[in-house]
């Protein structure tokens, strides 16, 4: 915002845990102001499952609203009076504002990961073969994209199989396929490999696969993002894959939110400049 913070002024939160790597409110508050509006963003943590409801129903009532982030995405998407047709295929929530007396949610990482990769790819992954990594609720959001843009078949590598297998019943039908064990990847070709693990948010993160293992790997993509972009990404680019993080992916998700919040188009390019600028790139 532009002027002082009034009682006027709408508060937007992020809610999850961890928040502090979060660049949202960088995003958001470079939009907001871009545009003049009476609105501030910040990031609360919320450890507790239980504590989520109360703090995603105050700020909606109040009349601001936010985004989740883990690991509380699935948990939001059962607070809501009126989940979009992305939550209710996803299962997961990670925007939530209040209209019409009512609390709406939405889930714009799947649009956001669809037009972050359709510009990093050059095109939609149509007749793809993906391995995803990773079950949580990104990983809903990503399959929901890629099972839209015509993919023709998806793995699904989780560490723990039960998740994988939950995803996979409710997203994607025959074309989604879970793997048992990290070995059953050995000497597969795919045309991408997206990481929807959290590993690499953290120093000291292993890596959430060896793509050595793999006969081929045609591009990567890492919803995980950081200063000096990841693991992940490098690991890649050193084996000369092209590789992008997450950031991309964070910048139109936020674009869409804002959508949301204001009924306005934010500028993208605004948003990426303080993205950036946070970044030191
Ligand atoms: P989530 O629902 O908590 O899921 C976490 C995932 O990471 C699960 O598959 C979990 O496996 C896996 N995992 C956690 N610790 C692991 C470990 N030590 N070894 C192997 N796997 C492990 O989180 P999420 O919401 O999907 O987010 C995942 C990541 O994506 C986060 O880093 C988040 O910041 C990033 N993200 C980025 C964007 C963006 O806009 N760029 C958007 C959404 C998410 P289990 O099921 O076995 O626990």
């Amino acid at each position: 915002m532009t002027g002082p913070v009034t009682s006027d002024t709408r508060v937007f939160a992020l809610l999850g845990d961890p928040v502090s790597h979060s660049f949202s409110p960088v995003i958001q508050n470079a939009a907001i102001q871009d545009l003049g509006l009476d609105g501030v963003y910040v990031a609360l943590k919320v450890e507790s499952p239980q504590e989520l409801a109360a703090f995603l129903c105050g700020l909606a009532r109040a009349g601001g609203g936010g985004n989740i982030t883990l690991p509380h995405k699935e948990k939001a998407a059962t607070v809501l009076d009126a989940p979009s047709s992305n939550v209710r295929r996803t299962g997961a929530c990670n925007t939530f504002w209040l209209q019409e007396g009512k609390i709406h949610g939405d889930n714009t990482d799947v649009e956001g990961f669809s037009r972050a990769l359709e510009a990093f790819l050059g095109g939609p992954p149509e007749g793809h073969r993906v391995l995803v990594l990773g079950a949580g609720g990104s990983a809903r959001a990503c399959l929901v994209a890629l099972m839209d843009a015509g993919v023709e078949e998806v793995h699904l590598l989780n560490r723990t199989r039960e998740r994988a297998r939950a995803v996979a019943r409710r997203i994607g039908g025959e074309r989604v396929r879970v793997l048992d064990d990290r070995m059953d990847v050995a000497g597969k070709a795919y045309d991408l490999v997206v990481n929807t693990t959290r590993l690499g948010l953290e120093p000291g993160d292993r890596l959430p696969l060896e793509l050595d293992l793999l006969e081929r790997a045609g591009a990567v993509v890492d919803l995980v993002y950081g200063v000096g972009g990841t693991p992940f990404v490098d690991h890649a680019r050193e084996r000369g894959i092209r590789a992008a993080d997450g950031s991309e992916m964070l910048l139109h998700q936020g674009a869409v939110a804002f959508e949301r919040w204001w009924g306005r188009e934010p500028s993208v390019e605004v948003m990426r400049m303080a993205l950036r600028a946070s970044q030191g790139r």
